[in-house]
């Protein structure tokens, strides 16, 4: 287990500078461009309306866009004074305690504009970041004599693209966002979630979404009916109204990554720069891994979440499980169904069923050292939760349970209330910051579409929100089954959202216990994902029987999951990618590549290597003959040396994949 010290994430600012450069008031029109100056917002106010418009280039993305908002209390879109404009910089660099890459540059122009209605004499500002890789901005209300508490009916926001460009999508509707992304033009969209991600006719690459989630409701867009114009629809209340506050309080960042092509995506950090920093001092008990559990053989029927004659969570299983962690360098064991209330979903989370013993399991865990990653179901009723979360979270502390996986699998929380909205928001926050208090780590399932909350939160380490390898074994008519080029998506969409909690790594592609489904991919791509897909906590989800005497589990054994570098040589979304991360704990570079449904040939140019030393290259991948609907389980594994100079040629099978270790010589 990488042990994080506190060191890692001691602020490295090597440069910080943050200068009010001029101050003007009542000026109608106003820019801000990005430190290299390609990038460009301009706000305007036209017959009382605000507006801002985003150029690139000299190039309009998105043309003049309504601010403001709707409140209760009354109008804050109509009849506004700009009052004050101010502008500022910040050049800094922070380190990540995990991560995709240690560390992170924080490099933007601000510009803060302020409004007032000029009625009610109601105020806002809005705060614009310009980065070089995209924007952000926010609203901010001052504490003000004619606003204390509001009501926001709607918030106003518009992004009028300025062309009908190619996206990536899902239904807003969509349950926890288990969804596949859709392709469609941006007319075609009816209100989708964020991240949105866009292609452009001339090859640029844009994603919308939004940074920092905070006691607010969580952002989806809408386009107006046949245009690329879209509007901000927030996930309501049960009671239709979209959020509550009182002022002073902010708004989370709107968000937009522009990059000239799609892998340079996935190297934006503008959403954890628009984050908080660090709220946890000591970080010595976050840690990162790999992990197994008594869950896979659920879903094959082959165990039960109930107690009964094939309960999994048995004191006896566990200790198997945590047996063969040891054996095969897993960090982490996940326990499924320990806690009394799975027959009736009337759950307690501090009450084990009589036949798993949490004590000797979680003792013995620890003599082998080996995580025990506790469970929190909660089926949706988050009062039942929170009547009891302290003890809960005191009961795993006392036992050396530091990392916890929760659930709200139930359309509504608490029958009422949408799991984006404010109200869930709001619970799930309480969970991360009441967890840090008792030193635990959260991996969210079911949650609200993560925003970037692990740069102040790091034991925020992992969530769902996702349509992962869990659907690959669940029954056709229920939607089972991923397609091939599902993985080759979700790197640009929801992984721009932060860490997923997929679960590659599944030996047994076919599901004895249901006749339809399969997992669509052949077994190196099980490998690769491991790369592709980040996540601090990485989990194999097979039944850990289907991976006794297979050499390819030597790949997921020796996977690191928290990295110093990330770059990505090939990217191509819906149809192929491949990621290269450098491990934080050694020299070793570990790549995954991944195709959709085609086979093809990549060359990938290993220049990310450092010069003048020579690399182990260790390859599994595809047989020559290999096909992921009819010979899916064909894996070669060679060996070759291999430099900075080199390039190795993948062959790719039908929804296959590449993994490789770059083991540094001496
Ligand atoms: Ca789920």
């Amino acid at each position: 287990m990488s042990k994080l010290n506190t060191h890692l994430f001691t602020l490295l600012i090597i440069l910080t500078y943050t200068v009010v450069i001029s101050c003007s008031s009542g000026k109608n029109r106003t820019t801000v461009s990005s430190p290299n100056g390609k990038i460009e917002i301009q706000t305007s106010k036209i017959n009382g309306n605000l507006y801002y418009q985003i150029k690139r280039e000299g190039k309009v993305l998105i043309e003049n866009s309504l601010l403001g908002f709707s409140l209760k209390e009354g109008n804050l879109t109509n009849n506004l004074k700009i009052t004050k404009t101010q502008y500022s910089t910040e050049d800094s660099y922070w380190d990540q305690p995990w991560g995709e890459e240690t560390s992170v540059h924080n490099h933007y122009n601000q510009m803060r504009v302020s409004v007032e209605e000029q009625l009610s004499k109601m105020k806002f500002e809005v705060v614009f970041r310009v980065f070089d890789d995209g924007i952000g901005f926010r609203y901010e209300f001052p504490k003000q004599d004619n606003l204390n508490e509001f009501t926001i009916l709607d918030e106003n926001t518009e992004f009028n693209f300025a062309q009908n460009h190619k996206s990536w999508s899902i239904d807003h509707n969509i349950q926890y966002y288990e969804g596949i992304y859709e392709t469609k033009y941006l007319s075609e969209i009816d209100t989708v979630s964020t991240p949105l991600t866009l292609e452009s006719e001339d090859g640029l690459f844009m994603a919308l979404h939004e940074a920092n989630l905070t006691n607010y409701a969580s952002l989806n867009v809408t386009a107006t009916e046949g245009t690329s114009k879209l509007k901000t629809y927030l996930t309501p209340w049960s009671t239709g109204e979209k959020v509550f506050l009182s002022a002073p309080c902010v708004t989370p960042w709107r968000t937009l990554i522009i990059t000239d092509n799609a892998g340079d995506l996935l190297l934006s950090r503008i959403m954890l720069n628009l984050n908080d920093p660090c709220r946890i001092e000591d970080l010595s008990w976050i840690t990162t891994g790999r992990y197994i559990g008594i869950w896979w053989g659920m879903h094959t029927k082959d165990y039960t979440w109930h107690t009964g004659p094939k309960h999994g969570a048995t004191t006896e299983n566990t200790i198997r499980y945590i047996d063969f962690a040891a054996e095969h360098n897993f960090q982490g064991v996940l326990v499924e169904g320990w806690n009394k209330g799975w027959d009736d979903f009337n759950l307690s989370f501090t009450e084990s069923y009589p036949d798993f013993d949490l004590k000797k399991v979680t003792k013995y865990a620890k003599e082998k050292g080996v995580l025990l990653l506790g469970h929190h179901e909660t089926a949706g009723n988050v009062e039942n939760y929170e009547q009891q979360m302290e003890e809960a979270f005191q009961l795993y502390q006392e036992n050396g349970v530091h990392l916890v996986k929760t659930g709200y699998v139930a359309h509504l929380l608490n029958g009422k209330e949408l799991h984006g909205s404010q109200f869930g928001v709001q619970h799930y926050r309480k969970v991360i910051e009441l967890a840090a208090q008792y030193q635990i780590m959260i991996n969210n399932h079911e949650p609200v579409m993560p925003t970037g909350l692990q740069r102040t939160y790091p034991n925020l380490m992992t969530q769902e929100g996702v349509r992962g390898q869990e659907w690959d074994a669940a029954h056709v008519d229920i939607g089972g089954g991923n397609p091939p080029n599902h993985t080759t998506i979700l790197p640009f969409t929801r992984g721009l959202a932060g860490p997923m909690d997929f679960t590659p790594g599944t030996f047994h592609l076919i599901n004895p216990s249901l006749p339809t489904p399969r997992v669509w991919t052949t077994l190196a791509k099980q490998l690769a994902l491991g790369v592709v897909l980040y996540s601090p906590w990485q989990m194999a989800s097979d039944k850990i029987e289907n991976y006794k005497d297979n050499p390819a589990f030597e790949f997921i054994t020796s996977c690191p999951t928290n990295w110093s570098e990330t770059v990505v040589p090939h990217a191509k979304i819906g149809e192929y990618v491949t990621i290269a991360r450098k491990d934080r704990d050694s020299e070793n570079w570990y790549v995954g590549s991944i195709t959709n449904e085609e086979s093809r040939s990549l060359s990938l140019p290993l220049n990310f290597l450092d010069s003048n030393v020579t690399y182990k290259a260790k390859l599994f991948r595809d047989g020559d003959d290999a096909d992921y609907k009819t010979n899916p389980y064909s894996v070669l594994i060679e060996e070759i040396e291999v430099t900075v100079d080199s390039t190795l040629d993948l062959n790719l099978a039908t929804s296959g994949g590449t993994a490789i270790i770059l083991t540094k010589q001496e």
